[in-house]
């Protein structure tokens, strides 16, 4: 098994620290990296303007500035999953570190939201061994994804269209993200823009789009 330090491709690891990378049936779209007050109202607008529910994976520092943000977007119809404290990966971290990363984001969110998630993501889409067994530990089912808009790059709208749906099929979870802060690109207009398009592929292919929880039963 992956331990403190060791380096593996993805598909090694997810197999080795498996988690959520479809769903039964539709598309999940999932947003990583808010709330961010620079990105996520435009996202939120653009989720209703195309009259879908999403899943938002928060960090808990982001959290502490923008709680009410989080809690606009529940109040908005959509589901909140954690994603860490900060936006560490995880092999870099030692395993107490990695364990209270994850600790410390679930009392943020719990402190924000009243609730407890069900879903964490790990930043970066990876998991040390402590924090993974952390993670089941605390009761919350591991997530990854099976496509990608690749927009934490500096893209068009339509460019993250065409890589987050152009395989796009029943059953995908879709990775965006709505912050900037850990990402090289100026704003997120880019990802708010290419939700339209997303949804029209899906729908296009007859797919309902909706949020994982509703996608994939406990
Ligand atoms: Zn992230």
């Amino acid at each position: 098994m992956p331990s403190y330090g060791q380096v593996l491709d993805t598909a090694e690891r997810w197999r080795e620290l498996p988690g959520l990378q479809r769903v039964p049936a539709g598309v999940a779209l999932t947003f990583d990296d808010g709330p961010d007050p620079g990105c996520t109202p435009g996202v939120l607008d653009a989720l209703d303007a195309a009259e879908v529910r999403a899943t938002f994976f928060v960090l808990g520092e982001q959290l502490m500035r923008n709680h009410a943000l989080a809690r606009e977007a529940a109040q908005r119809g959509h589901e909140l999953g954690l994603h860490g404290f900060e936006h560490a990966d995880h092999d870099t971290l030692r395993p107490q570190a990695a364990r209270d990363d994850i600790a410390r984001a679930l009392g943020s969110f719990e402190a924000a939201t009243g609730h407890r998630p069900r879903f964490f993501r790990p930043p970066y889409g990876r998991f040390s061994q402590a924090s993974y067994d952390a993670c089941l530990h605390l009761g919350l089912e591991p997530v990854y994804w099976s496509q990608w808009g690749e927009d934490w790059e500096p893209i068009p709208a339509e460019r993250v269209v065409d890589l987050a749906s152009r395989d796009l099929a029943d059953g995908d979870i879709v990775l965006l993200h709505d912050s900037t802060r850990y990402a090289h690109r100026p704003n997120c207009a880019a990802t708010a823009e290419a939700v339209a398009g997303i949804v029209a592929k899906a729908r296009e292919l007859g797919l309902s789009v909706g949020p994982l929880g509703a996608l994939a039963p406990a």
